[in-house]
């Protein structure tokens, strides 16, 4: 019989294509906000501008220094930003690094996030904030931060160029999965991820034959809204703990690392994670699942490793004590310092992960 506990996570989504341009004002209108502190970089300030056209008079101020990873010191100037303009909302438009900085608010003010993802980070319904100082990511889990409404519209993604959909939607893939032996794992986080990676991989195969093809963006937000549902009630595992310790230390793009590191963690814990390998052997349709997993990438142009991200492999000795300071004692594969060698090098190398760490 299985025990679980499931903490379900609160929270209003709107979903479809044109849901930005016509259900933001209503949503806004529902929380009563009437002073919009609005947060996307330069490259998501144009969809922004467009969106926020119609409430324009409720634009107090816009903030655009969003930076990789939340650094503390942007942090602070988004912040001062909200309090400036006296905001009664915060609007983040745009990726997981732009939601990050609209939760370094929240976390500090209260303020409530409307968020509006135009990348497959999943970070709008989750709790997790992150910031980085000195090289060191800290994460933490607030449900202040957690946006109160996350308006998912697919055609806001199709911008989005292809090798940045194909790496964000990998890292979809990579919630899913590690929320198979996640810490906090349930039947229902279970569920929810399988069929994430469903919608995820029908998704990434049709934008890859037509990157602005509806369907594929649309099977690709949903597929990410599972993934990050999820995660966010699932937390973070192995792989997670790797990617957080490597994008802190080498500053490395969030989803090329996701994309590069998951099936190596993968093949790492599949001798003992059946249910996992049950599971992700059903949504792909193919029991060999980590050449499936590795031909989807390679298929897609995410192939390679860390080295082509620009890391340096003798940074790896560096970083192996912190993720295994912070690795979940309950990984299906106990986690040792040889373990994370080998998945850190066939990482760095892009190896055949089913070589390179059995
Ligand atoms: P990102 O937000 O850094 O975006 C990548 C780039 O794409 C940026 O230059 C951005 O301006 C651009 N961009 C975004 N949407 C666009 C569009 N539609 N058209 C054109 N350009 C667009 O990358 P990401 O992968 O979305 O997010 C990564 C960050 O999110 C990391 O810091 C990661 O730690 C965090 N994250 C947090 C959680 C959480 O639960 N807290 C979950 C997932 C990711």
């Amino acid at each position: 019989m299985t025990e679980f506990t499931y903490d379900g996570l609160p929270g209003r989504v709107a979903f479809g294509a044109g849901a930005a341009r016509t259900r933001l004002l209503g949503e806004l209108d529902l929380l009563g906000a009437h002073r919009v502190l609005v947060i996307a970089t330069d490259a998501e300030n144009g969809i922004a501008t467009a969106l926020c056209a119609p409430f324009a008079d409720r634009v107090v101020a816009t903030f655009s220094e969003v930076r990789p990873h939340v650094p503390v010191e942007v942090a602070e100037l988004a912040r001062k930003a909200a309090i400036e303009a006296e905001a009664d909302v915060v609007l983040s438009v745009g990726g997981g690094s732009t939601t990050g900085t609209a939760k370094a608010v929240a976390l500090t003010t209260g303020l409530p996030i409307v968020a509006v993802p135009t990348t497959y980070a999943g970070s709008e319904v989750t709790p997790v904030w992150g910031m980085t100082e000195g090289g060191r990511k800290t994460t933490g889990t607030d449900r202040r931060v957690l946006p109160k409404t996350v308006v998912y519209d697919p055609e806001l993604t199709v911008s989005l160029p292809v090798e940045l959909s194909v790496a964000s939607g990998l890292n979809a893939v990579a919630h899913c999965v590690e929320a198979f032996w996640a810490p906090r794992r349930s039947p229902v986080s279970s569920a929810v991820a399988e069929d994430g990676i469903r919608h995820l991989v029908a998704g990434l195969n049709t934008i890859a034959a037509d990157p602005s093809a509806q369907a594929g963006r649309g099977a690709l937000l949903l597929g990410a809204y599972l993934a990050g549902s999820a995660f966010a009630v699932a937390g973070s595992g192995l792989h997670h703990k790797i990617c957080h310790v490597l994008g802190g230390a080498f500053d490395l793009p969030h989803a090329q690392t996701h994309a590069i590191v998951l099936p190596h963690v993968l093949a790492y814990n599949l001798p003992n994670a059946e249910e996992a390998a049950d599971r992700i052997a059903r949504a792909l349709g193919r029991t060999d699942i980590v050449e499936a997993l590795r031909e989807l990438g390679d298929g897609l142009g995410a192939g390679g490793g860390l080295r082509e991200l620009g890391m340096d492999e003798s940074g790896i000795d560096d970083v192996i004590e912190d993720i295994a300071a912070i690795a979940p004692a309950d990984n299906p594969t106990p986690v040792t310092a040889q373990g994370l060698q080998a998945i850190l090098h066939g990482a760095w190398a892009g190896s055949d992960p089913t070589g390179s760490t059995r």
